[in-house]
């Protein structure tokens, strides 16, 4: 630790510390989106970037295999094997240079997997019965490389061409031995990789989506929202948002409770994701106000579904008693320079629906006409 002039500490990362940031990032790309959520682009170049780490490091790992086995078989003279290790240590170094300089590598990961699985059993069949425990690191790596659907295939080949060589090299018992620890070893990795992938899908699935209602949140929107005006920016692909804002909310909590205020909210997120398409996404953006966010629809097409689900919620019996009416301001991705001016637009919409009587939709009013007088002449209504 050291101290700067106003004698602030700095903690100053070590090597070590920054390379084992390094390494635990490289294995958790898709973390990424929860710390930069509002970017989009940045957050795909980083995935990227991420998972090419990662692959990196898997080919650094295979190399400090192969240089040794392939330098035994140069030092004993075993030609064929010496070739195909030479080629297989040629090839990963050069993709590690090429990772090393953020560019795409020539060799996928099943095809690494299987030429390093052919090269021992390559060295098994020229008499070298040793090689054979090389196997056991390749069956760790092969489901956290392949994931588990394609490493299951990969491991079933590579089993049919190995298991009858270990049987004919060893007696009958050690063989079994052998081939059962290493389907156990293979089992072991399979099953921590699908363990620790279903964590992280759970984990993002949490991060994503509200708890109450299960919508999705108000950071996935914004991930969700900069994606479509990427879209529309890059290919004019439409797509229109839907403010949504429960009516006298306030007087539905006071009438029935707050318990049945939630329930109320929950009937909500039903029926309108009853109606929506699946392309089409629902977001609770603050208590009882939600976004719809329409891909591949213009204006007139927004406002037709808005009408709809306006429609459709006066018509269910979401409340014990009475109806629950919305007002929702729809604005469309054109007239938006920015996620915060879309969302001020199709907001400026939603205030009018509120001072036009509530139970309504209202389109936004285009740019330069303010909404000032009207937001000042009307009771904030949040
Ligand atoms: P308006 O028609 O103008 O929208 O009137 P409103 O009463 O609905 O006003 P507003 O939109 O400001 O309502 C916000 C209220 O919603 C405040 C709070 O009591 C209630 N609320 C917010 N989140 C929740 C929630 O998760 N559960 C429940 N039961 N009530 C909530
Ligand atoms: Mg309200
Ligand atoms: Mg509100």
């Amino acid at each position: 630790m050291t101290y700067a002039a106003g004698n602030e500490p700095i903690h100053i990362a070590s090597r070590w510390q920054r390379l084992s940031r390094h390494f635990t990032d490289a294995f958790s790309g898709e973390f990424a989106y929860r710390r930069r959520a509002y970017d989009a682009e940045r957050l795909d170049a980083l995935i990227e970037k991420r998972q090419r780490d990662a692959y990196r490091y898997i080919l650094l790992l295979l190399s400090a295999v192969l240089v040794p086995v392939t330098a035994h078989n140069l030092y004993a003279g075993f030609p064929l094997p010496s070739a195909a290790g030479l080629l297989l240590t040629g090839v990963v170094i050069a993709n590690i240079g090429l990772l090393s300089r953020n560019r795409e590598a020539f060799l996928t990961p099943p095809l690494v997997m299987v030429m390093s699985m052919a090269l021992v059993v390559l060295l098994m069949i020229t008499g070298q019965a040793y090689s054979l425990y090389w196997l056991y690191p390749l069956l760790v790596a092969l489901p956290v490389l392949l994931r588990v659907r394609w490493s299951l295939w990969v491991g079933i080949a590579c089993g049919f061409v190995v298991v009858p060589l270990v049987f004919a090299q060893f007696q009958p018992l050690m063989a079994t031995v052998i081939s059962i620890s290493m389907v156990l070893t293979w089992l072991v990795s399979a099953w921590l990789v699908f363990a620790v992938s279903e964590q992280s899908r759970r984990l993002r699935d949490m991060a994503i989506t509200d708890p109450l209602t299960g919508a999705f949140n108000r950071r996935y929107f914004e991930l969700q929202a900069n994606q479509v005006r990427e879209s529309w920016l890059r290919s004019s692909r439409p797509a229109t948002l839907l403010l949504i804002d429960i009516d006298f909310f306030k007087r539905i909590n006071d009438r029935f409770g707050h318990a049945q205020g939630d329930a109320a909210i929950k009937g909500l997120v039903a029926v309108i994701s009853g109606r929506i398409r699946s392309v089409d996404t629902l977001y609770r953006f603050g208590g009882e106000e939600f976004v719809v966010l329409l891909s591949d629809t213009d204006l007139e097409a927004g406002v037709k579904v808005a009408e709809v689900l306006r429609s459709l919620v006066n018509e269910a019996a979401i409340l014990p008693k009475g109806n629950m009416t919305v007002s929702i301001g729809v604005c469309d991705v054109s007239g938006a320079d920015g996620l915060d001016h879309w969302l001020k637009l199709a907001d400026g919409a939603l205030y009018l629906a509120k001072r036009s009587g509530r139970n309504r939709v209202e389109v936004a009013v285009p740019e330069g006409v303010s909404h000032e007088a009207i937001a000042k002449s009307v009771p904030d209504w949040r």
